[in-house]
Parts: C-alpha cells; structure tokens; sequence
C-alpha cells in the first residue's frame, strides 16, 4: 500500500512567500494557536457556500452527496483531528494552486503585519492564508478531496519546502468535498478533547450556517448479573425497573461494566442572528457574529440591524469596523464586504451591485424575501430589487454614521479609519452628497486641537459672512501660516484646513453647503465684501500701485497670469494664487506626485498663476519707489524675481529651479553681511549676475 501511494505521487515545491509563511508560522513562538480550527472551519463553511450556489442552477451537483455538513473526528489513537466538509472539494489543479504553488497577495503583506508587530497571527485569515494556520498545530497535514469534476486526490505535506500529491484509488471515498487530517505535535494534543474543541467552536465558529458535527464518545455504565458476563446485551426499560425492585436480592449477583460508544453531536446552533429581535440580541453576540463573519479579532465598532417591510422585504445587519483593512484601496480588488442571502439560502459574499464602492468597508449581510433563488450575477445587474435594498443600505450606513458621531471617541476612530470613503463618496454619490457633508470633520483656524464640521462652522460665521472659506494643502502646518490666510483671520472670519489629497477632489464636488458658496483661500475670486471706510480709503491709494503691478508683470513675463493688488494678504509682500477652475497649489502637487497622469491636462489646469502684492508691506512700498523712479533699475529686477520665488514657497508651489534661488539669497546675504562682491574673486565667478539668471530663466521659459 504504502509503496503503491509513494509510487504515483508527485511532489511539489512550494512557492517561495509561501515557504517563508510555513517558517514563520512553525518556528516563532505564538501562543493564540487555537484560532487553526476556525479557518479550517470558515473554509469548509466557504466550500459549502460554492457547492450550494452551483446546486441552485444544477440540483445534480449534490448528488455524489446530498447532505452538507461539516464534522470533526479527533482520533487519540493516532493523536490526528480531521475536519471534514461535504464542500466543492478541490481538484487536483486546485490542490496544487491553492495550497501550495500559488501566493495570495495577501502573503506577503501578512509576513510584513507580523514582523512589524502592526498584526498578530489571528489575523491570518484577512489575509487569505488561512489555511497554513494549520501548521500552528500539527507537525503534518494531509488533505483528502474530491471535486465533482476530477477524481479524489491526497495532498500532504510536513512542510520543508515541498509537498506531494497522489491519487487516491485505494482510500476511503468521500464522494464530494474535503477530508483535512492534522497530525498533531506533542504538545497540541489538547485539541483532541472533546470540551476544548466543543467551546472554540462555540467561540469562533458558533455561527457557521451548516451543521457541525463532533464525532463523541460516549461512556455508559451497565449491570449486568455475573452469568452474562459474557454476553452483554441492550437493556429495555421494563428491566431496569425489574432490577431497581430486586436490587437487594440482585446486587452482590451484578457487576458494573463500561460500554464505549460514539455518535455524531451537533455543536453548533446555526439559526441565522438576523432573524431574531434585535431588542433580544446582545452587544456579546453581535460581536461574536461579526468575529465569526468576518475573521476580524477585534470587535466591531457600530452596528445596524433592521428589516425592510412592505413591497419588499428583506432583513439586514450591517457593521462598521474599528480599523481599515491593510488593502482599503488596493485597486486590484474590488473591496464587498456584504454577503447575500435569498431566504436563508446563502447566495454570493461579493455582490457588487448591493452597495457602492465608497462604502465597501461595511460588513454584513442581506436576506431578501423577494430575489429567486437562481439568480445569475448578469440578472441581479439590471435588477430592481436589489436598486432598492442597496438605496436602503446607504440610507442606513449613513444612519449608523451619525450614530457613532453621537460619541466623540468612537468617532474620532471611525473617522480616522475610514474619512477617505466618506470622501470618496462626496465626488462619486450626488444624492447623498449633502448628507455626507455633515460627516466631514476639518481642523481649522478657530478649531485648535479638535475637528469641526461644517455645521458648527456655520454656526460660528459672522455676521455678513457669506462664504465658508477654506484652503488645501499638504499638512497642517503647512496652511496654517500661509499668507492667503491674513486677511481672512484678521477679519475673524474662519478656515477650514483640507490637507488630504482626496479632499481637493471632494470639495471640487461639494461646492457648497448649507446654501453657502465653498470659497478657496488660495483661488482667484475671493472677495471680501465687507469693506470699513477705511479699507475704502486704502483701495484709492492702491490705485498708485498699478503701474508697479505693470512693471512686475513685464519682468516676470509668463511665469504669471497677471499682476494684481491684492485683497486677501496683511503682513507678506505678495502670493500666488490659481484660477478659481483651474488646479491649486495644492492640486499641482498631487497630480505632479502622479507619475502616470497626463502631461497634457497638467500644462492646461496648472498654467494660470495670479501674482496678488500688498500694498501696505513696506517692500512693496520702497519697491513702487524705486520703479518709478527708474523702471529699468537693475535692483527692481532682482527684487521681483526673488519676491516671486519666495510667493512659490509660501503659496504651496514648488521651485522648477532651486540652485538659482539659493545663488540670488547668498547674494542678498552678502549684501546684508557688507560683503565686497570684488573681493571674493572665486565666488564672484561661479554665481551668476542677479540679472544674468534672471535673463536665463526667462530663456527657459519661452523655450
Ligand atoms: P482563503 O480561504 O482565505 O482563500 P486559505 O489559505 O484558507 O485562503 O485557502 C486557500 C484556498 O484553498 C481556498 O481559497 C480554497 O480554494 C481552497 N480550500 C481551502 N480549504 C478548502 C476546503 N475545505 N474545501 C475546498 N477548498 C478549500
């Protein structure tokens, strides 16, 4: 026999990540192993799933066995626990994929949680490596399956690098699905007994929609009178009555003996949680069936249980999680974390079509009255019905939203974790739009350490005030000093800060709230319309600046749209601000951060600067001067060009030339140094003339 099997098998490496998780997961000390059972469990649940969904369509498919099951024989002979699933089973390609020579991309990114400390190896099956988990345990694994399409086959593997697989002729049949046999190590024989694996199945698994069964032995006590000895048979009831009344007569004739006995325990309850009353569901069983529906370790942060009625019925449990996954937007998977069910009947976990992408974190799971059975993922995308259950679900994933904003805490986690969907759901969904609004949270100029909405920003506007202004960049610290600002916190009006790159996009979108206008503090078109006298008198004098912006503009060629006055600046010389539809600062520098995008769009978004000067800053001031005085003076020129490259910095653009920057302020160092520029003869040399450079990047521009 053995010879037989070792003559037909054929032995594979395993893929390298794959090989160093086997290491990782045999060699390093963890002591939370027993979590083994319940990915071996969720894959047989997952197997059931599949054959189930193809028995809708094709009710042969079961036939090789009609009964759907998941059982679990430990075997103290022999020290194995073999969990066994009348699943799809896997063929002998399957086999060799799946468990073995193909790594998810989850390998690797589990390798990485782990040595980082960021997860530890109960999270092995977010990962979609739950399989290896067994390793945890055994010092062996062979795994005996059969597909409806292929033969069974019998993978096996101590890990070291390789394992085989063989056809199994001789075995015993299992007529569909998979046979999992772990060959325990010494020290993990606990998992044999009976209490141990009854509680982790109740603690992980108590969930799982088909039955579990334990193979339990089951020790009974008999008398029997000393002349049967020999021959025990069955007792009847009326016998033992018979024996309770001659007891005394009888006792010193009978003997106790043990029978052993086994039988099949079903050890799970699996009535599906959202058919009962939430007001009877605890917060412990919620939690322990998010655990068990998801394979988060940690519970979840929100709830939402409820059922639709009327034309259209359907039950629904909806969770958000206390983190995001390692893969949120990881574009090569389409995140669906809701799982469909047709009148109990489990039907796909990857409906796209049940809820929008942005909301793609949230987990549960739908049951529909009214859907058929055999529904095809072609039908269910023209389908009705689902249109409304998914309207329904956003519906009350943003009611489960403003439900966890009712504790500041849990909210200040939520958002954390998942404000970019919330963000992402502003540009994608128009008719929640202003409902997603009043999720978002900014820091502002008024808001210190906390977050505000912009409900409470409304509420704080002042008097007159009819624009919420903001402005977006690449950090806090970044904006919160930046001379766009002046004006604006002078008059006391407040900020919001956007300072993630998503939100560009989603304020693009949003263009208002509440009825007030969404105004950058960085684009053109902010007017402050509140003027004093006195800013009236000033605008008259600013009239003696226009030919200074004139003069700017000729210098600074096409760097700049136009030279302009400006209404927004109090203390700095001057900024640069975009065009109120073309891209910011900020934008400039996301899309430049993309390496793949369009240069073409790039040179037609980002091309409109405005230069806006202050009339009150004493440069400006000495810089009208001198202009009028001279309009060819060699210092107007080198003042301009250096006021423009400190308004890049300060405006939140970056510098196409930062060597001759720093060549024209070591020259304006010098100057303040009283350094002789014909005494250092060298240096004189390898900078070029303030003019000089000016010449030669006005070159490069036209060029
Ligand atoms: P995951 O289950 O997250 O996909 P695993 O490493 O646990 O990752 O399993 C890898 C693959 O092996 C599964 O996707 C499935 O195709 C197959 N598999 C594992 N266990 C079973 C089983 N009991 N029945 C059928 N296929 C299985």
């Amino acid at each position: 026999m053995a010879d037989a099997h070792m003559a037909n098998a054929e032995t594979f490496a395993f893929q390298a990540e794959i090989n160093q998780l086997l290491s990782l997961i045999i060699n390093t000390f963890y002591s939370n192993k027993e979590i083994f059972l319940r990915e071996l469990i969720s894959n047989s649940s997952d197997a059931l799933d599949k054959i189930r969904f193809e028995s809708l369509t094709d009710k042969s498919k079961l036939d090789a066995q009609p009964e759907l099951f998941i059982r679990i024989v430990p075997d103290k002979a022999n020290n194995t626990l073999s969990i066994i699933d009348s699943g799809i089973g896997m063929t002998k390609a399957d086999l060799v994929n799946n468990l073995g020579t193909i790594a998810r991309s989850g390998t690797k990114e589990f390798m990485e949680a782990l040595a980082s400390g960021v997860s530890d190896v109960s999270m092995i099956g977010q990962f979609g490596v739950g399989f290896y988990s067994a390793y945890l345990v055994a010092e062996k694994v062979i795994v005996t399956t059969k597909h409806n399409d292929d033969e069974q086959y019998i993978w096996e593997s101590q890990a070291g690098g390789s394992f085989t697989v063989t056809r199994d002729v001789n075995g015993e049949q299992l007529g569909r699905g998979t046979k999992i046999t772990l060959f325990l190590k010494e020290d993990q024989l606990e998992y044999l007994e009976e209490r141990r694996i009854k509680d982790l199945v109740k603690k992980h698994s108590e969930f799982i929609s088909y039955p579990i069964y334990l193979w339990t032995e089951k020790t009974t006590e008999k008398e029997i009178s000393d002349d049967e000895d020999d021959e025990p048979k069955k007792e009847e009831e009326g016998d033992i009555e018979e024996v309770d009344e001659e007891k005394e007569k009888e006792a010193k004739k009978k003997k106790k003996i043990k029978e052993v006995s086994h039988e099949w325990e079903l050890i799970n309850k699996q009535k599906p949680i959202w058919l009962r009353k939430p007001e009877e569901i605890t917060k412990e069983e919620y939690a322990a069936f998010y655990k068990s529906l998801t394979n988060d370790w940690e519970e979840h942060l929100a709830v939402k249980h409820f059922s639709v009625e009327g034309q259209l019925e359907f039950k629904a449990i909806l969770f958000v999680p206390k983190r995001a996954p390692f893969d949120l937007f990881d574009t090569r998977k389409k995140m669906n974390n809701i799982k469909l069910y047709v009148r109990r009947v489990f039907i796909m976990d990857n409906c796209e079509e049940l809820i929008p992408e942005y909301l793609g974190f949230v987990k549960g799971v739908v049951d529909s009255d009214d859907l058929p059975l055999n529904i095809s993922r072609e039908m269910l995308q023209q389908n009705k019905i689902l249109k409304v259950i998914r309207k329904n679900l956003v519906k009350k994933c943003i009611e489960m939203f403003n439900e966890i904003a009712e504790n500041k805490e849990d909210y200040t986690k939520f958002y954390e974790a998942f404000s970019k969907n919330l963000k992402l759901g502003i540009h994608e969904d128009s008719q929640n739009r202003a409902k997603l609004a009043d999720l978002l949270r900014y820091h502002s100029t008024k808001s210190g350490e906390d977050l505000t909405s912009f409900k409470d920003y409304v509420t704080r506007m002042k008097e007159g005030q009819k624009d919420i202004y903001y402005i977006t960049g690449e950090s806090k610290k970044a904006v919160e000093n930046s001379p766009f600002l002046e004006r604006l916190k002078k008059k006391g009006y407040e900020v919001l800060f956007m300072v993630d790159a998503i939100d560009e996009y989603a304020v693009g979108q949003l263009k208002e709230y509440d009825g007030k206008k969404l105004v950058s503090a960085t684009k053109e078109g902010l007017k402050l319309d509140d003027e004093t006298e006195e800013e009236k008198q000033k605008k008259e004098e600013k009239k003696s600046f226009e030919d200074l912006c004139k003069t700017i503009k000729d210098i600074l060629g096409d760097r700049v749209e136009k030279v302009v006055v400006s209404d927004r600046i109090v203390d700095s010389p001057c900024c640069l601000v975009t065009g109120e539809y073309g891209w910011s600062a900020n934008m400039e520098r996301i899309m430049k951060a993309q390496a793949l995008r369009d240069n073409s769009m790039g040179a037609y978004m980002s091309s409109k600067k405005t230069m806006e000067i202050n009339p009150d800053n004493g440069i400006m001031e000495e810089l009208r001067k001198r202009a009028e005085a001279d309009k060819n003076d060699k210092s107007v020129k080198d003042l301009v060009l250096l006021l423009f490259e400190t308004a890049l910095l300060t405006s939140g653009f970056s510098l196409e030339e930062p060597n001759t920057f720093a060549s024209r302020i070591h020259r304006m160092l010098k100057l303040g140094l009283s350094i002789d520029e014909n005494e250092t003869v060298e240096d004189a040399d390898d900078m070029p003339e303030l003019e000089d450079a000016a010449e030669e990047s006005k070159m490069e521009e036209v060029d």
